[in-house]
């Protein structure tokens, strides 16, 4: 089968970029191991800003955000905006909706597939896809790596990148929460290497955590849980990651968790791979018009330009995070309290997706 672009990963990054692709009327493969789309773990809080890319409707919605609380062993610092900051999003509809987008849009899908191999040959992209149907070779002029944290095409490409990585785990538990502030606990008893939070959904509320990989995010998760008298049910679990990723090679880009294309202080990735699906469309229209599909290329009209305008936030993030980690429950407890000087200015000015 051809393709002009065949793309790895059905995701919200993958399934978006598709989308816009189809608009400028190329011809799209998108592929993905999963039979059924939107069984990610994932808390699903998005900024408002996510209503500039999709029509969000309220079926979608469980709760609307306007701050959040901050607790540390000794602190609480709570800032709240005068209006919704964030919305707490049902994240399997919104993987289908972003995926029907695509295919309605025209993109192709093989689901339940995988790429099993990879050759780059003069001017196009062999791969070899395992699928229900048995094997099939695609070609095309163009591959997108948009299959998540764990990449096989960013290991496959042997990109660079200096990667920080955390495991992610979360619980929703029928207890009704309608509260308009997320709790985030920061402790390096609770959630080493990262932090632990409530969400309230409406109609259910959401525990979770994520740690470094150095501890055991499910032994920390069940500590956490009997905090609140909970136990351990069916949980979610999935790594994210975060830093500098090289997102380019000839012919092909990385975009989403696969590029890290993260904020280090929340692990948030899904407003980033919206904005970095705009550039990557722009930049892949312009290969297709001028064919030119080489790294240099790639480099000058993707990468250089969504690091531009993300990577001053994302070093931002990755210096507060990399202090946060480094601190005791004493000195989080007179970080926060020193925030707390800060408040109005934060929650005047305070943007969740610039941090
Ligand atoms: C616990 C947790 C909570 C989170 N909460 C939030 C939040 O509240 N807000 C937020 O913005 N972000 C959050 N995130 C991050 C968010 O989930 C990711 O940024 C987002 O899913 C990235 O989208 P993506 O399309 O790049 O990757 P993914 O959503 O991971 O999609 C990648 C797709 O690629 C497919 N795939 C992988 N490998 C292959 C292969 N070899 N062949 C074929 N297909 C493949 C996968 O099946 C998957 O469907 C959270 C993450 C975790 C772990």
């Amino acid at each position: 089968m051809n393709y002009d672009i065949q793309i790895i990963g059905a995701g919200p990054a993958g399934s978006s970029l598709a989308s816009r692709l189809r608009s400028l009327g190329l011809t799209v493969l998108l592929i993905d191991k999963k039979k059924t789309i939107g069984k990610q773990a994932c808390s699903g809080l998005f900024s408002k800003r996510i209503t500039k890319y999709f029509d969000i409707s309220p079926d979608m919605i469980e709760n609307t955000i306007k701050g959040a609380r901050f607790h540390t062993q000794n602190t609480i610092f709570e800032i709240k905006k005068e209006k919704t900051e964030a919305l707490a999003i049902d994240r399997p509809k919104f993987d289908q909706f972003v995926l029907k987008k695509a295919t309605d849009s025209g993109a192709h899908t093989l689901l339940n597939s995988h790429l099993v191999s990879y050759t780059h040959t003069k001017d196009s992209i062999k791969t070899h896809i395992m699928t229900p149907k048995g094997p099939q070779e695609i070609t095309s002029k163009l591959i997108i790596g948009a299959d998540g944290a764990a990449s096989t095409l960013r290991k496959t490409l042997n990109l660079k990148g200096n990667l920080n990585y955390v495991n992610g785990i979360l619980s929703y538990y029928p207890a009704k929460n309608t509260s308009e502030l997320v709790e985030l606990y920061y402790s390096p008893d609770t959630a080493p290497g990262f932090f632990a939070w409530i969400i309230p959904r409406g109609t259910r509320t959401e525990y979770g955590l994520a740690t470094d990989t150095r501890h055991n995010h499910l032994e920390y998760f069940k500590k956490f849980l009997t905090k609140f008298n909970l136990k351990l049910t069916k949980f979610h679990a999935h790594p994210i990651c975060y830093g500098n990723q090289q997102t380019v090679s000839s012919r092909a880009l990385l975009i989403g968790d696969a590029a890290a294309q993260v904020k280090p202080f929340s692990g948030g990735g899904i407003i980033y791979s919206m904005i970095c699906a705009d550039i990557a469309a722009k930049a892949i229209n312009s290969a297709f018009d001028k064919n030119n599909f080489t790294k240099q290329f790639l480099k000058k009209h993707y990468e250089d330009k969504w690091k531009q305008k993300l990577m001053p936030k994302i070093e931002l993030g990755l210096g507060i995070r990399n202090t946060l980690n480094a601190l005791n429950n004493r000195e989080l407890d007179t970080f926060f309290e020193t925030l707390k000087e800060h408040k109005s200015q934060i929650e005047s000015s305070g943007d969740m997706d610039f941090l």
